[in-house]
């Protein structure tokens, strides 16, 4: 099991996704629920969260892949913060199933409300190639690529 259940007994928020929606939800609301006596729990594969409009400046260089992330344990103190995907919502039981980040068995997780905030898909044009060549611009590490890539091209011989 990738967590530790904190807190098992007060009511919970449960919010799908530590992006731009639920990071900033999870932010404003977290002390409040808290100091209520409920907790809100935010399940993220990843620790951070990314703000995607500066994406094409760490792909062009101007500023560091680290600047455009926000770290959650840094502004989610009073948050229960889950490293996993939910990969299905039993809303007539109020739980979900969640893969952690740890890649052991899936555990379940109940809540009384729930906030779905998994962002969208990258969908590509019907276009011959690009979908097995084309790098896309969603994540830190697709950034990093384009800059990486731009680089050793800019430094090759012509
Ligand atoms: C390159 C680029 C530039 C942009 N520029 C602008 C701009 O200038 N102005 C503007 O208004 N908007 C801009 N946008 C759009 C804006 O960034 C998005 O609208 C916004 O990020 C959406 O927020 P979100 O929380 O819905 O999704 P996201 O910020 O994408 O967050 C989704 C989160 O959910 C997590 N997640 C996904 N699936 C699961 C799951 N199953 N379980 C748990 N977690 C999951 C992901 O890891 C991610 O952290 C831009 C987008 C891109 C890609």
């Amino acid at each position: 099991m990738a967590f530790n259940q904190l807190a098992k007994d007060r009511p919970r928020l449960l919010i799908v996704g530590g992006g731009y929606v639920g990071f900033t939800l999870a932010q404003q609301l977290q002390t409040r629920i808290k100091e209520s006596g409920g907790v809100v729990t935010v399940v993220d594969p990843n620790p951070y969260m990314t703000y995607l409009p500066f994406l094409p400046e760490v792909a062009a260089g101007n500023i560091e892949a680290r600047s455009a992330i926000v770290p959650h344990r840094q502004h989610l103190k009073d948050c229960e913060l889950i490293g996993g995907r939910v990969e299905s919502i039993d809303h007539a039981n109020r739980t979900v199933s969640i893969r952690g980040i740890d890649q052991g068995p899936n555990f379940e997780l109940p809540y009384d409300e729930i906030v779905i905030a998994g962002g969208s898909m990258t969908r590509t044009f019907p276009i011959e190639g690009l979908a097995e060549n084309a790098i896309g611009l969603k994540t830190i590490e697709e950034a990093v690529s384009l800059r990486n890539w731009f680089w050793s091209a800019s430094r090759s011989p012509r």
